[in-house]
């Protein structure tokens, strides 16, 4: 349970004065993914993007247009709206050395504004400076207090991100409600650490970033920001931790073979393996043999050649006498897989079957019969794998392939149809170290790297889409000579409708100029024609093929060597890159044109650099984390809610390395968690809403 000292940081932000349902709507939005709870805590979390400084006084007459100034006045005189003008504004005049002032109000109440500016008063005022025909004014100042009093109020204010219809105003005096309601929780971090590191206690911490008394209190690089990240890093890295010993178990098994199949499969292989996937293959053998269960990320850039490797493993599993699964994230790459594995399988001896949702009626029982007696030793898929009903004889191994997307939770849930299956996730992103560790500081990890000998560089180049028919005419030629083209149409505006408009209006033009040579994909197409369009495209029936996004993962077509990327300025770096990985599969020499609507912002035009720059995708990967920040890359851009919610991984990735190297630390000497300091880390896990690690904690 969690303990009662958070209680007040977990009550409903509702019970803050000023925060209705109205309110509670709206921060909703902006602070919390939907569905789910919203809490006090979470205002807490919610950073402030900078600061306005009012201390500096500035005289009327210099003030600059457009400027935030405070500025120290008399006020001089009221003159309220006449009355037949209702809509008209209130002024009040109010004046220094320099010049005259006009503080502005609209639909505000006369007795109101005479207590709050009296005439003769000396007063603070700041906020924005217009001015107008020689006039200045200030339209509802931000702030006003008189000389007298102005020590006592904060002249620095923290600015949030807000959303549409949230007053700046209402969330800080949210925020500092949060603030106040904050119990002295503690110490959680080992005492070295924060002596090395000079980090404040959690309280001060957040007081020194949301009532901030200088800008230097909001850089990423100053103690109290770092100390918050080190909090979300540490929850992060010890409940991953406790996934890793929770998953590994006591005793996972060991699967040795005598080499037999792997022989067979290397013969049958059209290629060498690379120096990578020999050691790849290395480490994954070695891990399927140690007792302790294998848990396994095999990082590799787009055409890296994961699949072979995976293949290895399940050929050594089958050699060992037990079955493997190969998850795939979709219907074209679950076939795909099996149709280029069967062929080597067949060679080898290795019996192989494919489950989808496409599968019904009595072939699937078939097939399910099968995969229960144990003479399908292979068997490929989609999430269908893992149903109800569907039974293994013994499940010894399982790969994920191109799933960066999976939760500690999931992969809880994955293994628990065998015996503690050894586990082997293949990523296509190449994901920068740090977030490795955060995403997967639970797995062990091997990296292809570079690509499989005889690759030839894609040539990258960006064009303004007026060229557009010039790139037909190119593609004509290309098409003559034998060449397959992808042609990517981007989300338009976010609907699948329009998605699909973009591409079939495409697909006609195209026709206009290739005929039935040109086919078309995309998502809302079902599955049947899904992977029609794509076998016709495979087999070179059609040698263009109009497509959505539905390409982007993992479909390999060794002889297409041309890809055309319309709106390119809307794809991300990583989305791009996967794109691109689609051609320079085979050894012809490919290439990428990237269409852009002009004109190019600055980010789009960084993103196509880098592109043209570059086909290293850990590069590409660690310019996309500069970029935007860590959120896409770990696939969180749909909901919009970063990875982390403190942590700024562009700035304090140093302190993972500790959270992780500590976190191993403790649960080594504490594997409980029921030291004192155990105990607050407990609260620390609770914080951060690792309640599910808490939980692995108790079942032992
Ligand atoms: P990814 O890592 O993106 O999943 P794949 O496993 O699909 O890459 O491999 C991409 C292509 O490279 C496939 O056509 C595969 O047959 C080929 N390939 C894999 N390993 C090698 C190698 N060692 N030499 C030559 N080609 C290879
Ligand atoms: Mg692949």
């Amino acid at each position: 349970m969690r303990p009662a000292i958070l209680d007040p940081l977990f009550a409903a932000v509702t019970t803050l004065d000023g925060v209705g349902p109205k309110v509670a709507g709206l921060l909703q939005t902006l602070l919390v993914r939907p569905g789910q709870t919203l809490r006090v805590r979470d205002l807490l979390f919610h950073l402030p993007s900078g600061l306005i400084d009012r201390r500096r006084r500035e005289e009327i007459l210099s003030a600059g247009q457009g400027a935030i100034v405070t500025l120290t006045v008399r006020i001089d005189r009221h003159q309220p709206p006449g009355r037949a003008q209702s809509n008209a504004p209130y002024r009040v005049f109010a004046q220094d050395e320099t010049g005259e002032i006009a503080l502005t109000y609209f639909r505000a109440k006369a007795a109101w504004l005479e207590n709050l500016l009296p005439v003769g008063e000396k007063m603070l005022v700041s906020g924005k400076v217009e001015w107008f025909n020689g006039r200045a004014q200030m339209v509802h100042p931000d702030f006003v207090a008189p000389l007298a009093e102005a020590e006592n109020h904060s002249l620095v204010e923290p600015i949030y991100p807000l959303t549409a219809g949230l007053s700046g105003k209402v969330l800080r005096r949210a925020i500092a409600q949060a603030l106040e309601k904050t119990p002295d929780m503690p110490e959680w971090i080992e005492p070295g650490v924060l002596k090395r590191q000079t980090f404040p206690g959690l309280k001060d911490g957040l007081a020194r970033l949301h009532d901030p008394s200088d800008a230097i209190d909001l850089d990423p690089a100053s103690p109290a920001f770092r100390r918050l990240a080190y909090d979300e890093f540490l929850a992060n890295q010890l409940a991953l931790t406790l996934s890793r010993q929770k998953m590994r178990g006591k005793s996972g098994r060991s699967l040795e073979g005598d080499g037999s199949l792997l022989a067979r499969l290397k013969h049958a292989l059209p290629f060498e393996l690379t120096e990578a996937q020999v050691s790849a293959v290395g480490d994954i053998l070695a891990d399927m043999k140690s007792p302790e269960r294998m848990l396994r990320l095999l990082q590799g850039d787009v055409g890296a050649g994961k699949t072979v490797v995976a293949l290895m493993a399940m050929a050594r599993a089958a050699e060992a006498g037990v079955q493997s699964v190969l998850l795939a994230p979709t219907e074209i790459l679950a076939r795909q897989h099996a149709s280029g594995l069967s062929k080597l399988c067949d060679a080898a001896g290795i019996t192989l079957e494919i489950l989808t949702g496409r599968d019904t009626g009595k072939a699937r029982d078939a097939k399910l019969g099968r995969i229960e007696s144990g003479d399908t030793q292979i068997v490929v898929g989609t999430h269908a794998l893992f149903q109800e009903g569907v039974d293994y004889h013994d499940l010894g191994l399982v790969v994920v392939d191109e799933q960066h997307r999976f939760g500690v939770h999931q992969r809880l849930q994955l293994s628990a149809k065998g015996k503690r299956p050894d586990l082997l996730v293949m990523t296509a992103t190449p994901i920068p170290r740090t977030l490795v560790l955060a995403a997967f500081g639970d797995m062990d990890v091997s990296r292809l790297v570079g690509k499989p000998a005889g690759r030839k560089p894609i040539a990258t180049v960006a064009l303004p889409e007026e060229r557009l028919l010039d790139i037909v005419k190119r593609i004509g030629s290309a098409v003559e000579g034998g060449d397959r083209v992808y042609w990517v149409c981007p989300l338009v505006e976010e609907s699948e409708k329009s998605d699909l408009t973009a591409a079939e209006e495409r697909a006609e033009v195209l026709r206009k100029f290739f005929g039935d040579q040109v086919g078309l994909v995309h998502g809302r197409m079902k599955g049947e024609e899904k992977d029609a369009a794509m076998a016709a495209f495979q087999a070179g029936t059609t040698r263009i093929i109009v497509a959505t996004t539905v390409i982007e993962v993992g479909v390999d077509v060794p002889d297409a060597s041309i890809i055309v990327i319309e709106h390119a300025e809307r794809f991300g770096l990583s989305q791009l890159h996967q794109l691109r990985g689609r051609v320079g599969r085979g050894n012809k020499a490919s290439s990428c044109v990237l269409l852009y609507r002009p004109p190019l912002g600055e980010t789009a035009s960084a993103r196509l650099n880098i592109m043209r720059e570059t086909e290293d995708g850990f590069r590409i990967a660690e310019e996309d984390l500069k970029l935007r920040g860590e959120g896409d890359l770990l696939g969180t851009q749909q909901s919009g809610m970063p990875f982390f919610r403190l942590a700024r991984l562009e700035h304090h990735a140093d302190l993972m390395e500790v959270a992780r190297d500590d976190a191993r630390l403790i649960l080594a000497t504490d594997p409980e968690l029921k030291s004192a300091r155990g105990e607050a880390l407990r609260t620390l896990l609770y914080l951060f809403g690792k309640d599910e690690a808490v939980r692995l904690l108790r079942s032992g």
